[in-house]
């Protein structure tokens, strides 16, 4: 099997470098011996057939433009129903839900494919670092190392129906609708506030990824020495901080 990884619209969805989180799956799966391939699938194109759709983050107009065309072209819904995995990452995260507000507060439909609702948060954008404690895989959570990544969002999230948090948060804000929680998941959807990207950030996010689209329990290992000290360096940064 050919990993189908797909970066959707990164004209529209990449702010913050949100693209690398396609390149780091293409990347570990590669450096496993593992055939894959990566589209950049640009907005004025179909959105290709793949395996595992990463979707970035945006400014507010080019979120609104993205929702309409994903929603137009219906291969992100289809792909879902038929097994593919998403990643989604802040305005990618609010359109993969049910609704989302623009820049002045009017509300549009997302794809669906996420029990999230996201309107316009009353207080401060929520910018800065983010700690996240996921939960454990005993309560239904992904089970994984805490994530680290930075935040820059108006909009507020809230879950319903299915949709899990992803995490804790223990520095920063996330969802920000009152409780103190980050992301959300559910069946093939994954969502998330963090950029960094993320997936440098938190190699085993990424590898969970890959297992799910590759439908495999455990990944061989790799030598992430580097990664580990990126990731001690912002822990320990971002643990020091009092926000
Ligand atoms: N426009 C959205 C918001 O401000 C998403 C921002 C982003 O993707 N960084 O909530």
């Amino acid at each position: 099997m050919t990993l189908r990884i797909v970066c959707v619209y990164p004209d529209l969805l990449g702010t913050y470098g949100d693209s690398g989180n396609a390149e780091v799956l293409l990347r570990r799966a590669a450096w496993r011996g593992i055939d894959a391939t990566l589209t950049m699938s640009r907005s004025e194109s179909p959105l290709p057939e793949g395996d595992l759709y990463c979707l970035g983050g945006g400014e507010d107009g080019p979120q609104v433009l993205a929702a309409q065309r994903l929603l137009d072209d219906g291969m992100l819904a289809t792909a879902v129903h038929q097994g593919a995995q998403v990643f989604a990452v802040c305005a990618g995260f609010q359109i993969v839900g049910e609704s989302f507000p623009d820049a002045g507060g009017a509300i549009h439909p997302g794809v669906g494919l996420l029990d999230v609702r996201t309107t316009k948060g009353s207080g401060r954008r929520a910018v800065g670092e983010v700690l996240v404690e996921v939960a454990p895989k005993e309560s239904g959570g992904l089970g994984l190392p805490t994530l680290t990544g930075f935040e820059n969002h108006a909009g507020v999230t809230e879950l319903f129906g299915q949709a899990q948090p992803l995490g804790n948060v223990s520095k920063g804000i996330g969802n920000g609708a009152g409780e103190r929680i980050e992301g959300a998941h559910a069946g093939n959807v994954i969502g998330t506030y963090l950029h960094g990207p993320v997936l440098a950030r938190n190699p085993s996010l990424a590898d969970e990824l890959l297992c799910r689209a590759l439908k495999l329990e455990v990944l061989s290992d790799l030598d992430d020495t580097r990664e580990m000290l990126l990731r001690d360096e912002r822990l320990q940064q971002v643990s020091a901080l009092t926000r």
